[in-house]
């Protein structure tokens, strides 16, 4: 049985799906391993490196896909690889799960299976592409704040003089959150955090960063049974609003992390908060993949402001960590692929009762099987 890897097409994106270490388990497996030729070479992986694992390197897409029962991706695939993938292959990716891609999956008679679906639930941990993502997110995005700040983030004592520490803010304490304030402390910032969610707050403070937030009886609601944030009212967000203006203001460099699943990222740090900061300050908004909690943000650039505010809207955040995020995407998806296998038949076992196989399938057997996509299954 053939498992594909594909180099990713879509710009700017340098991650790749599996790396010779999950090849050689593959391998192991029974699989037969095509990779396209250069898959790895943004993330620092030579086909080289392939080879040696036990892979066979191949000119081209056509050519990996050719025969493939078992297709793996970083990002949903391009229509023309869309088109070259065999009926009736398990397509397994991050595959930007709307109802719209479903169907295209259904009608190509792929089934396929989007990770990013997958149930925040323990068992599901080592598979759990969101969170290995996140979390290399939350630590890129520090990094990048510090770069663009100028001046340190440490307090440093000098013969000529201390130079502070930085304020740093952290809004959304889920997994990218919960690093960058852990990173942000561990380059000596004085770190202070919101979120939420109930559980959010002691969170925060076990990584030794203080809790600012606005807290009623609504957000003691404020989580879903899947351990997402729920969308609060209007009146809700105008409360944190207020408290988290006054805090804003005394920040140097503020990241933004809040998401609500399924919809626009939360508007957090309005224009007017922006122009509270002081110049030179920073804003890191790695929400800005789904539209940014800053409303200045621009996906993809940074903007300065007329009072010298640099706001960093950059997109896909772990892709700035390329060989990091590969081999954790890599182990995921290789963790899930063994997890529902059949050793003596070597080949997938998705069982459809099962509560992650059930999370994760958008399509089976050419058609739509996934509830969120397809309201009447
Ligand atoms: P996320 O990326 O969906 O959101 C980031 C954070 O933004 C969340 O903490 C959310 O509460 C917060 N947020 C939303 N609206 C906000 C607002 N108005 N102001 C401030 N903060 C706001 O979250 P995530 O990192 O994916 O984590 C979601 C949940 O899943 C958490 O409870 C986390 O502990 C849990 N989790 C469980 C597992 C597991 O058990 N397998 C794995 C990862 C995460």
């Amino acid at each position: 049985m053939r498992l594909a890897v594909l180099k990713e097409r879509r710009s700017g994106e340098t991650r790749v799906a599996a790396t010779p270490e999950t090849a050689k388990k593959f391998v192991g497996m029974g699989l037969e391993v095509a990779i396209e030729a250069g898959a790895g070479l943004a993330s620092g992986i030579t086909d080289e490196a392939y080879a040696a694992a036990g892979a066979s390197v191949v000119p081209d897409a056509a050519a990996a896909l050719a025969g493939a029962a078992i297709v793996l991706k970083v990002r949903a695939p391009e229509e023309e690889e869309l088109a070259a993938i065999p009926r009736g292959a398990l397509l397994i990716g991050t595959l930007g799960a709307d109802a719209e891609a479903a169907a295209r999956y259904a009608a190509a008679g792929i089934d396929a299976c989007a990770m990013e679906l997958l149930p925040r639930i323990t068992r599901a941990q080592s598979m759990d592409v969101l969170s290995s993502q996140a979390n290399l997110a939350g630590y890129r995005a520090v990094i990048e704040g510090a770069a663009a700040y100028d001046k340190g983030f440490p307090m440093m004592m000098t013969a000529a003089g201390t130079v502070p520490a930085a304020n740093v803010f952290v809004m959304g304490a889920g997994v990218a959150g919960l690093q960058a304030i852990a990173t942000a402390r561990r380059l000596g910032g004085r770190v202070s955090a919101t979120d939420v969610r109930p559980a959010a707050k002691e969170e925060i403070k076990s990584l030794g960063a203080s809790f600012v937030g606005y807290e009623d009886e609504e957000s003691r609601q404020a989580q879903t049974a899947g351990g997402y944030a729920k969308q609060l009212s209007a009146e809700f967000y105008a409360r944190q609003a207020e408290v988290v203006a006054a805090h804003i203001a005394k920040q140097d460099v503020v990241v933004c992390t809040a998401l609500v699943q399924g919809r626009r990222a939360p508007t957090l740090v309005t224009e007017a908060m922006v122009a509270s900061m002081k110049p030179g300050s920073v804003i890191v908004d790695i929400a800005a993949d789904a539209g940014g909690n800053c409303a200045l943000t621009k996906p993809g650039e940074m903007v300065v402001t007329a009072n010298g505010v640099k706001v960093l809207g950059f997109t896909n955040w772990p892709g700035r960590l390329p060989a990091a995020a590969s081999a954790l995407y890599a182990r995921n998806l290789h963790t899930f692929l063994s997890t529902f296998w059949d050793k003596e038949a070597k080949t997938p076992k998705l069982p459809e009762e099962d509560e992650i196989v059930k999370g994760v399938t958008l399509t089976r057997g050419g058609a739509v099987v996934h509830p969120l996509m397809n309201p009447a299954a």
